[in-house]
């Protein structure tokens, strides 16, 4: 008997190992306990990777397929991919195992010592889950100091004819939008733009069931699992991205980097969840948006926006992940050691942006990426957090984190810990960035106006403070080398007190 092994990030529809199935293969998946133990999960990721996992298998055994499934509840809870797999391979007589390559570096990594555990020979089969080969990436990457996403997004943009004139140049002239969109607070109060509701919710009880267990068998992990907010299915993930075009993709280009206090997902798509346990493909998503831009039923600043986000980010940060782990996860190129707040885990902190921004990942799983990046992500920058632990929060917290994912975003993207494998500066903002795009400041206890003092907004001195500890290492950086020129015009009095200001803060953080 020959074994598909089907890992739960992969739930992708026309799954190419199943083409060939015949009566001698049975399809496998693995619900396993210690893998969903190995960091604290938000207990609605897990509720939805094992809910979406049984929706799946269920699919699978309707088309016919002969399916061995391993819940969390069947078995010892110690028992693991090996044990499980050794168990089948005894009862099912399984002499092959086969699987696309994994999303993850360890979980790709540990299948030969796995196959040599089991004495059955594993093999791995390119997977279409994304749409750049992990070689085709690093055939473009090789020889480059810089990993530009703008050239990566402009070749494929141009390879797949996607969003591009006849004549083979960038649908309305421009490559990229952004002066139309990264509209702020204060355009948003003004102009007040209908935020449309996410699509009801059907009650399903195999989701109610994945909640029960995940709550049961890791009581400890953050969030509740019955709080789900998303579908578990295929079909559900393919409403919301039906929804999302007709409802909310017109307006996500202006909004995309708005914060607005008490509305978690504004005009953002949601779908990274779907996507990352393959309920959709990100072909789908490009071309649901593009054919609303042809049929006139989207702006071009939305689509090119939405478009950038999937076919430029997310494809390049999945291609990046692979062309430098195991690297990647041991860099530190700004010396970060300072351990993760007190309240990181619960948002107890008066800093208004931050706090919410948290307790939003524990509701919901859920920040959209200007949260992520902007606020916790600048927080943790600037407050030199040492980058495993920054890792290990961000893995920990969201719906659709994946190692793949959060790797080149929290490592490279937020904390420049990879000393610009691709971002060309850090992502540092102070207190006017967060009163800008956001309304967070109107509630806080500090002051975005005030410089000093225990009223004005941390993120004055936390902002300064990090340009005065790294100076050398940025001073001749082209994009920020002015900001470390304005710390060192600062008088020795001034630089004294900022550095004792921001200090004294993130001591009473700890
Ligand atoms: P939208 O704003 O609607 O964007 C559309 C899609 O674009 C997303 O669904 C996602 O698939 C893709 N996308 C956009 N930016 C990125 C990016 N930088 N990397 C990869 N894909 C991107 N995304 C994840 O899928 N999983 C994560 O664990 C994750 N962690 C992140 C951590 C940090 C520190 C940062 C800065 C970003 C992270 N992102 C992650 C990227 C991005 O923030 C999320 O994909 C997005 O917020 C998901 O919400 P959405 O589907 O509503 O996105």
């Amino acid at each position: 008997m020959r074994l598909i092994w089907i890992l739960g990030d992969q739930l992708i529809p026309d799954h190419p190992l199943l083409k060939s199935a015949d009566r001698h293969t049975a399809v496998g998946m693995i619900e396993s306990a210690p893998r969903g133990s190995h960091l604290r999960y938000h207990q609605q990721k897990l509720t939805l990777l094992y809910a979406a996992m049984r929706h799946h298998a269920a699919s699978l055994k309707q088309a016919g397929h002969r399916v061995l499934y391993r819940r969390l509840t069947d078995g010892p809870r110690q028992d693991g991919y090996p044990e499980v797999l050794k168990r089948w391979i005894q009862e099912h007589k399984i002499t092959e195992i086969h699987l696309l390559d994994p999303n993850e570096y360890d979980t790709a990594q540990s299948l030969l010592a796995l196959s040599k555990k089991l004495n059955v020979p594993i093999r791995t089969h390119r997977s279409p889950q994304f749409l750049v080969p992990r070689d085709d990436f690093a055939a473009w990457g090789k020889g480059k100091k810089h990993l530009l996403m703008e050239a990566h997004y402009r070749r494929l943009r141009t390879e797949k004819n996607i969003l591009m004139t006849r004549k083979g140049q960038p649908e309305g002239g421009d490559w990229n939008l952004d002066d139309q969109n990264r509209r702020t607070f204060r355009e948003f109060a003004k102009e007040k733009p209908k935020i449309p509701p996410l699509p009801p919710l059907e009650k399903d009880p195999v989701v109610k069931e994945a909640a029960a267990d995940v709550s049961k068998l890791f009581p400890d992990h953050p969030g509740k699992a019955a709080d789900l907010w998303v579908p578990a299915t295929r079909e559900g993930a393919l409403e919301w991205l039906k929804h999302f075009v007709r409802a909310r993709l017109g307006q996500f280009g202006p909004w995309e980097d708005t914060m607005v206090e008490g509305e978690a997902v504004l005009f953002h798509s949601v779908l990274s969840p779907f996507l990352n346990l393959g309920l959709l493909t990100p072909q789908e998503c490009i071309q649901a948006a593009e054919k609303a831009y042809r049929e006139g039923k989207a702006p071009l600043n939305s689509v090119e926006g939405f478009i950038r986000q999937i076919l430029g980010w997310r494809e390049f940060i999945h291609g990046l992940y692979w062309l430098k782990m195991p690297e990647y996860k041991k860099v530190n190129f700004l010396g970060a050691e300072r351990p993760l707040p007190r309240w990181a885990y619960d948002g107890k902190t008066d800093m208004r942006c931050v706090s919410q921004a948290i307790t939003g990942a524990v509701d919901r799983a859920y920040n959209h990426h200007i949260q992520r990046l902007m606020v916790l992500g600048n927080y943790f920058l600037l407050g030199g957090y040492e980058p495993s632990a920054v890792l290990r929060w961000y893995t920990e917290m969201y719906l659709d984190a994946y190692d793949w994912v959060m790797v080149p975003n929290v490592l490279g993207m937020i904390l420049f810990a990879d000393g610009g494998w691709f971002a060309t500066k850090p992502y540092a903002a102070g207190a006017a960035y967060q009163e800008k795009m956001g309304n967070h400041c109107a509630s806080c206890r500090f002051d975005p106006k005030k410089k000093e003092g225990l009223d004005a907004c941390p993120f004055h001195s936390l902002y300064w403070n990090f340009y005065g500890q790294h100076a050398t290492k940025f001073r001749s950086n082209p994009r920020i080398g002015m900001m470390v020129a304005m710390w060192e015009k600062k008088s020795a009095a001034d630089k004294t007190r900022i550095r004792a200001e921001a200090e004294r803060f993130l001591k009473a953080q700890a």
